[in-house]
C-alpha cells in the first residue's frame, strides 16, 4: 500500500506505537508497592471473617508490574488521545471549543471542590450563590424570564423543557397530542418528544435549508403542543422565519421549544425570549467551554417564559433576607430531575468562563465563530460541494459529492483526517445532507491553524483524485487502522479476558 505522507504538515507522533496491554507487560514477581509484614495470625482472620466475604481465587491474571511501568505505560496511552488541547477538533454540532485553564483553577478552590451536596443551607452559600449567578448571567444571555440548571445534558434539557410544556398545556386544559419537528432538527429532538409522550410528525425543510413555512402552516393545528426547533439549525443556518414561526405557534395555541445547543452562534448577539421562543436549552458543556466528550458530566440548563416559570423542576434557589435558599414551595413544578443541584462543577466553570469574559468579549467570541465558520467555508468551497449555501452561521456543512466520483466517501475523507494530524469532523448527520461531513471550527482557533485544515482538505481531494485506493485504507499513521465498522458494532470485544496459555 502507498502511503505517501509526505505533504502531511501536521502530525502527531506518539511516543510509542507498539504499547502493549497492561497484562502483556506482567513479569512474574514484579511489585508495585510494598506492604508491613501482616501482625495477625491468617487463622483468626478467617474465623473472624464470614467466609463468603473471603477471595478464593489467587489473583492469578492480575499484572504483576513496578510502579514507574504502570505510570509510564499509562502516560503514554493518555499522549494517544485526541483533544482540544492538542489540536483543532471540528466535530460540528458539538462545538468542541478550547476549554480555559482558568475555569479548572476555579473549580479546584478547595470551598468548591470539597463541598458537600447535603451541607446546610447556611454552609453552602457560595455554592448557592453560584447557581443563583449562573441563572441570571443566562436568563440574560437567552432573553428569557427564569432558568434551571438541574438537567444533566441537553437532551435532558430537552426532556424537562418539553415535560414542561406538557404541564402547562395540561393546566389550560388543553392536552395536545403531537409535536412537530423539522427535519433539520438535531436527532435527539424527536427522541425527546417520543419520551414525553407525545406523536412526532416531520416538517420538511424547503430548498434553502430552512423550515418550511407554507408546510407548518398547513400542519399546525389544536392537536400540536409544540414545535421544536433546532436553531440555527443542523445545516448550520439560521432560521430567517423564527419570529413568524413563533407567531403562527402561539396564534393556534402551541408553544415553539427552541434547541439552543447551537448558541455558539448566537450568544451575546441574539436572544431566542427576544424572538418568541418559549422554552430552550442550551449546553453549558458547548458553549459555555466547560469539558465534555466521552459522555462525561455535562450541563443543559433551560430556560423558560414567565408563563412556564412555575414549572421549573424544584427545588429553585432563591434569595431570602440576604440569604440564598432552597425553594422546595412550587407547587406547579414538574418535581426534580436531578440529584443535589446539578452537575454544580461543570456550572461553575461555565460562570468562571462567562464572567471573565464580559458580554463584550462573549460577543466577539461568537462574531468570531461564525467568521471562522465561513473562513473554511469559503476556503473549501469550490473543491467541496456545499449543498445548502445560505447565511453560515457557527458550522459549515460540506458534502462528498464531488469526491464520490472518484469511489470516496466523507468516512473515507474524515479518516484521512485523521493522518493530517485532525480530529474527524461530525459525519452522516445531518441526514437531509447525504455524504455530510459538518465542520465547527469555534472561536478558538486561529488562521495558523485553520489554515492546516483547509491545506489538509485540499491535499485529501487530491489524494482521492491520484491515489483513491491510499484514502479508502485511511487512517496510515495511527496504531490501529481502518476498523471493521460492522464487526466492531456487531460483535464488539470490550473486555481482555486471559486465555488458558496465557494464565499462569
Ligand atoms: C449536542 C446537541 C444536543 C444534545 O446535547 P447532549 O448534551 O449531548 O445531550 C442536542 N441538540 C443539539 C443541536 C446539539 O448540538
Amino acid at each position: 500500500m502507498s502511503n505517501d505522507n509526505s505533504r502531511i504538515k501536521k502530525v502527531r507522533t506518539h511516543i510509542s506505537q507498539n504499547e502493549s496491554l497492561i497484562f502483556e507487560r506482567s513479569r512474574s514477581g514484579a511489585v508495585g508497592y510494598k506492604l508491613p509484614k501482616i501482625d495477625v495470625p491468617t487463622t483468626e482472620v478467617n474465623e473472624l471473617v464470614n467466609s463468603k466475604y473471603l477471595r478464593t481465587d489467587d489473583l492469578a491474571n492480575m499484572p504483576e508490574l513496578a510502579e514507574p511501568d504502570v505510570v509510564r505505560h499509562f502516560t503514554r496511552l493518555s499522549t494517544w488521545n485526541y483533544g482540544t488541547d492538542t489540536g483543532m477538533f471540528p466535530l460540528g454540532s458539538c462545538t468542541m471549543k478550547y476549554n480555559p485553564k482558568i475555569n479548572e483553577l476555579v473549580a479546584r478552590l478547595e470551598g468548591f471542590a470539597t463541598a458537600h451536596p447535603l451541607l446546610p443551607e447556611e454552609s453552602a452559600q457560595g455554592c448557592l450563590e453560584v447557581i443563583y449567578l449562573a441563572e441570571q448571567l443566562l436568563a440574560e444571555i437567552t432573553g428569557m424570564a427564569a432558568v434551571t440548571l438541574q438537567p444533566a445534558a441537553g437532551a435532558h434539557g430537552e426532556m424537562t423543557g418539553i415535560m414542561m410544556i406538557r404541564a402547562l398545556l395540561a393546566c389550560r386544559g388543553d392536552a395536545r397530542k403531537k409535536v412537530l419537528i423539522p427535519d433539520s432538527a438535531h436527532g435527539t429532538n424527536p427522541a425527546t418528544a417520543a419520551i414525553c409522550g407525545y406523536t412526532v410528525e416531520g416538517i420538511r425543510s424547503n430548498e434553502r435549508g430552512l423550515t418550511d413555512l407554507a408546510e407548518l402552516e398547513k400542519r399546525m393545528d389544536d392537536s400540536v403542543a409544540a414545535l421544536m426547533l433546532t436553531n440555527p439549525n443542523t445545516v448550520g443556518l439560521f432560521e430567517e422565519n423564527i419570529e413568524k414561526i413563533c407567531k403562527l405557534m402561539h396564534e393556534r395555541g402551541g408553544l415553539v421549544y427552541m434547541d439552543g445547543a447551537n448558541m455558539n452562534a448566537l450568544c451575546a448577539v441574539a436572544r431566542p425570549g427576544d424572538m418568541g421562543v418559549d422554552v430552550m436549552h442550551m449546553n453549558l458543556h458547548k458553549t459555555m467551554s466547560t469539558p465534555h466528550g466521552g459522555g462525561g458530566p455535562g450541563a443543559g440548563p433551560v430556560a423558560v417564559t414567565k408563563e412556564l416559570a412555575p414549572y421549573l423542576p424544584s427545588p429553585m434557589v432563591i434569595k431570602q433576607d440576604g440569604k440564598f435558599v432552597l425553594d422546595y414551595n412550587r407547587p406547579q413544578s414538574i418535581g426534580r430531575i436531578r440529584a443535589f443541584y446539578g452537575n454544580f462543577g461543570v456550572v461553575l466553570r461555565a460562570v468562571c468562563y462567562m464572567l471573565t469574559l464580559g458580554s463584550e468579549g462573549l460577543r466577539e467570541n461568537t462574531e468570531t465563530a461564525v467568521l471562522n465558520a465561513n473562513y473554511i467555508a469559503h476556503h473549501l468551497r469550490d473543491i467541496y460541494e456545499i449543498p445548502y449555501e445560505g447565511k453560515i452561521m457557527h458550522e459549515v456543512i460540506f458534502s462528498d459529492k464531488r469526491q464520490k466520483k472518484y469511489g470516496i466517501t466523507n468516512g473515507d475523507i474524515a479518516k484521512r483526517l485523521i493522518d493530517y494530524g485532525f480530529h474527524p469532523p461530525t459525519m452522516s448527520f445531518p441526514l437531509i445532507v447525504p455524504g455530510s461531513l459538518m465542520v465547527e471550527p469555534t472561536e478558538s482557533e486561529g488562521r495558523e491553524e485553520m489554515d492546516l485544515f483547509i491545506d489538509a482538505m485540499k491535499s485529501i481531494d487530491k489524494e482521492a483524485q491520484e491515489n483513491p485506493e491510499m484514502l479508502k485504507h485511511a487512517p496510515h499513521t495511527t496504531r490501529v487502522g481502518r476498523f471493521d465498522e460492522v464487526a466492531a458494532a456487531r460483535n464488539p470485544v470490550l473486555r481482555w479476558q486471559a486465555t488458558k496459555s496465557e494464565e499462569k
